[in-house]
């Protein structure tokens, strides 16, 4: 990759004070190569992208109504990961929650950013249109967010209550919490924007998202809901690793009992993993150790838009999913069950019809029948 030239100097030199290996930063790269969907061939090239950007774009991270989950999300990710990449890569020049300034300091801040413009504007939280339920230096969030939105190159929404109101904005709504795509439309602002949908941001989509920038130029491929397709473009569903459970009709009925030692399927426990557009079973959380159903929770679907109260109760099973494979037909989980489970036994009888006919059966004692 040739000599470094300033900005790579400075990258590198950052990297090493925070102890992170050129080693283990390529590694991430590579990582990072394949969460695009792109060969391990591309690492070098990702990591000569992120070393020329080092510190040449701004980001502001701003919250609203949260609980800052996706901050943490981010601060104790993978390492090196997506932290390093938002702290060190690029110029993180406003988080409440992190930043050493407080009070006018950080207004200050703010206020600079808003004057340079050209920064990616990160919205952590709902905003809160009900006058006095939301202020930052003694304005309203929407007012913030109108003044920081304007000036942004392009706007992240990070988290469900960013995208669409998340908890805070379950029903009742009592602070009438809006998400940034309808907070957009309220204050007339036009601006590119990308939902990361979940509770919390899952920190690796973020960091995906900002190496396509940086490599690419361009904001990733969107779905209907403004969420990265190479994300968000399969159901949990299809790639559960319970899956075969579910196709062959066997079901946790009850916490605590054997059908859940044994890993079965969560879908009588309300698992929402048919209805819910998310990488969570490939990407997973904690350095891809583990994800929600891995766990043995069943998927509440917090990847959707809306979800909150779309879903609720949590542990109530769907009334219907949409199976592919039987002809799209809706139907009930008993039903997809026991159809499964009636495939399945026909597919045994044929196979073993099968092999008897070829003489492939074996006795106990591994003797042909
Ligand atoms: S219903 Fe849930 S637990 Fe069962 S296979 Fe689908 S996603 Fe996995
Ligand atoms: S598995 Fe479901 S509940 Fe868990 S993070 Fe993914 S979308 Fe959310």
């Amino acid at each position: 990759m040739g000599k470094p030239d300033g900005a790579s100097k400075q990258f590198i030199d950052a990297l090493e004070f925070r102890g992170i290996k050129r080693r283990d930063f390529l590694k991430f790269c590579g990582a990072t190569a394949a969460l695009l969907g792109l060969s391990e061939l591309h690492a070098p090239k990702i990591a000569a992208a992120l070393e020329k950007a080092s510190k040449r774009q701004p980001v502001v991270w701003i919250n609203f109504a949260s609980d800052t989950g996706c901050t943490e999300a981010l601060i104790k990710a993978t390492y090196p990961g997506p932290a390093e990449l938002i702290l060190d890569i690029l110029s993180l020049d406003y988080n409440e929650t992190i930043m050493a300034a407080a009070g006018k300091q950080a207004e200050d801040i703010l206020a600079k950013s808003k004057r340079a413009g050209g920064y990616i504007l990160i919205v952590e939280g709902g905003i809160p249109t009900k006058k006095g339920h939301g202020m930052i230096g003694n304005r309203e969030m929407l007012d913030v967010f109108k003044d920081m939105a304007g000036s942004a190159v392009a706007v992240l929404a990070v988290g469900s209550c960013a995208t669409t109101g998340g908890v805070p904005a379950a029903n009742p709504n009592p602070s009438q919490i809006i998400g940034v795509s309808e907070g957009l439309k309220r204050v007339n602002i036009d601006k590119p924007l990308v939902n990361l949908d979940m509770c919390p941001m899952n920190p690796e989509y973020l960091g995906g998202v900002v190496v396509n920038f940086l490599l690419l130029g361009k904001l990733p491929d969107l779905d209907q809901h403004g969420r990265p397709k190479m994300f968000y473009g399969q159901t949990i569903h299809d790639n559960c690793e319970r899956r075969a459970h579910f196709d062959a009709g066997r079901f946790v009925e009850k916490f605590g009992s054997q059908e859940e030692a044994m890993n079965y399927c969560l879908y009588k426990m309300g698992c929402k993993g048919p209805m819910t557009y998310s990488s969570c079973p490939k990407i997973q959380y904690n350095n891809r150790t583990s994800w929600c159903i891995k766990a043995g929770g069943p998927c509440i679907g917090c990847a959707e838009p809306g979800w909150t109260d779309k879903f609720a109760g949590f542990y109530e099973k769907l009334p219907g999913v949409k199976i592919p494979g039987l002809g799209g037909v809706e139907a009930g989980a008993d039903t997809i069950g026991a159809a499964a489970a009636v495939a399945t036994a026909a597919g045994i009888a044929a196979h073993a019809a099968m092999t008897k006919s070829t003489g492939r059966t074996k006795d106990k004692d591994g003797g042909k029948k």
